[in-house]
């Protein structure tokens, strides 16, 4: 428990424990890039690395219509996608929930589950093309062909086949982990009798970075800020030593690699843990794994933040939060979604003012009097006041200004720690390919005066405020100005799906 003579120490410890300084985030880099290498060299390391043998790069002239399935996350999502080749496409989507039951039970389970859902939108949602007037699949139109979006690690063998490596974000479905995953998906239409050819799997971030350059003429790095993170981005296959002696290697040129970036520094040797972080991982489903994701995703920032407010809560002599009340869902392990830090962080800056410093702490330790404060800042806690009682389940009268102000406080730290990580991931991608330098102390070898793009996607990065600005601010330390002024960091809207389906484009080309 939080203990402590002066309230002011509790605020300026967790101040310090959350911050990061510019020295920490170069020496990261440095290890990330450390860890970038390793895993272009060889299999098995923490940071996998994984080639998506996926060797070319949309320019948006593509075309064709395709079905794709995205399994990585809250959802399942299914969905017809059609590419109009102009940069432009359509798409039809339903989603599906994932019990934890189909998550954590027999790998059949999960997939027969997949290729029901699959059926029901074929029969509810998808257009004439593959659908006769009953709604029914037509077979004598031949096979329609899907492109899988599967976000856990799988080491690829080739554009349509890939072994399940591990599971992550809360799946651990037994029978999964060393078989092919497209295998194990048509084996469930084939079960299913269904005319539905899986012919490509493409993790969410090179569907991103594959999307984002569909539309936009051009990307070289894709990311996912959402329920977990990851990254994606543009290899020479000569930088690739782990590749050498394949087919592959042998025709050289360019291929998107799968970072899977989350596992960065499972060591924990670099990473500025605190002792929430601790927690995080110690409670959670894969201890030790996933180190990076658990300092940034969504999954884990409303946990991190859940556990600083209970500390506060319990802190003595005194409670420095709420009285010393709780509620069922702040007691609750998970209980607290990282959308309510969403929220309370629009609140304050709602009215787009610059009189209150959003990031430094107001004197939470002291007195906190509502005289003394601006009308504006007073309006803002008022707003987020009420989001803590519509989000934690407090009584009106349960939530002070003050409680108002360290809530608050408490999200944005948590949330600018994971910003500014982020951009650690960012910064080494492009230093990895020689499009910027450490700190920028060097002129880029490569895209010099030219923009370059970074497809996003997730909700964190979609939603939260500051998000981007901060990730921003932490690449400017890593690359200097000039290369981040020449970032561009785009969304990749619905990446997972069209990804997919230039994918299937692709395995069909060469086939
Ligand atoms: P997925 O990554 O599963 O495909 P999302 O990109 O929607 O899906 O990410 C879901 C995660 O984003 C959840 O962990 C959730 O807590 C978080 N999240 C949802 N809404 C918001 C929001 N408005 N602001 C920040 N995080 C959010």
């Amino acid at each position: 428990a939080l203990q402590f003579k002066d309230a002011q120490e509790v605020f300026d410890l967790i101040d310090r424990q959350f911050s990061i300084s510019n020295d920490v985030l170069v020496e990261l880099t440095k290890t990330f890039l450390d860890e970038f290498k390793a895993g272009l060299s060889t299999y098995n390391q923490p940071m996998a690395m994984i080639p998506s043998f996926v060797t070319a790069v949309p320019d948006g002239t593509e075309t064709g219509t395709f079905l794709a399935l995205d399994l990585g996350g809250t959802n399942l999502r299914v969905c017809e996608v059609v590419l109009n080749g102009d940069k432009t496409f359509s798409l039809v989507q339903q989603k599906y929930k994932v019990s934890d039951k189909l998550k954590s039970g027999e790998a059949t389970a999960l997939f027969d589950y997949l290729a029901d859902s699959v059926d029901a939108f074929l029969t509810t949602h998808a257009t004439t093309e593959y659908a006769s007037p009953t709604g029914e699949p037509v077979p004598a139109q031949g096979d329609v062909h899907l492109g899988l979006t599967f976000s856990f690690p799988v080491e690829q063998t080739a554009l349509g086949s890939g072994k399940i490596l591990t599971w992550t974000k809360g799946f651990s479905a037994k029978n999964a982990i060393g078989n092919d995953v497209v295998k194990l998906l048509q084996g469930a239409f084939d079960r299913k009798r269904m005319n539905v050819k899986c012919v490509a799997l493409v993790n969410d971030t090179v569907g991103a970075l594959l999307s984002r350059a569909y539309t936009a003429g051009g990307c070289i790095a894709g990311a996912i800020f959402g329920t977990g993170t990851n990254g994606a981005y543009i290899e020479q296959v000569s930088s690739i030593p782990k590749l050498a002696g394949s087919p592959a290697a042998a025709k050289g040129g360019e291929m998107i690699i799968n970072t899977e970036w989350g596992a960065f520094n499972n060591s924990r040797t670099h990473l500025p843990t605190t002792p929430y972080d601790n927690a995080i991982d110690r409670l959670s489903i894969n201890p030790k794994f996933q180190a990076f994701e658990k300092f940034i995703s969504g999954m884990y920032l409303g946990e991190l933040t859940r556990n600083v407010l209970v500390a506060l809560i319990d802190a003595t002599p005194k409670p420095l939060l709420f009285s010393g009340k709780s509620t069922a869902i702040l007691n609750k392990h998970y209980g607290l979604d990282t959308s309510f830090m969403s929220a309370t962080e629009e609140a304050w800056i709602s009215d787009n003012s610059s009189d209150t410093a959003i990031y430094t702490h107001p004197p939470l330790g002291g007195e906190f009097k509502k005289e003394d404060l601006n009308p504006r800042v007073v309006a803002k806690l008022d707003q987020i006041r009420r989001v803590i009682v519509e989000h934690l389940g407090f009584q009106e009268d349960e939530v002070s200004l003050k409680d108002a102000a360290i809530t608050r406080w408490i999200c944005s730290l948590v949330a600018r720690r994971a910003a500014l990580l982020s951009g650690v991931a960012v910064a080494t991608v492009l230093i990895q390919t020689e499009r910027a330098s450490l700190k920028g102390v060097h002129a880029p070898k490569r895209d010099a005066n030219i923009k370059l793009g970074v497809g996003v996607d997730g909700s964190l990065v979609e939603h939260y405020p500051n998000f981007r600005t901060i990730l921003r601010e932490s690449l400017r330390t890593l690359v200097g100005e000039d290369v981040e002024s020449r970032v561009e960091i785009g969304l990749a809207k619905d990446g997972s799906g069209v990804g997919a389906a230039l994918c299937a484009l692709m395995a069909l080309k060469s086939a």
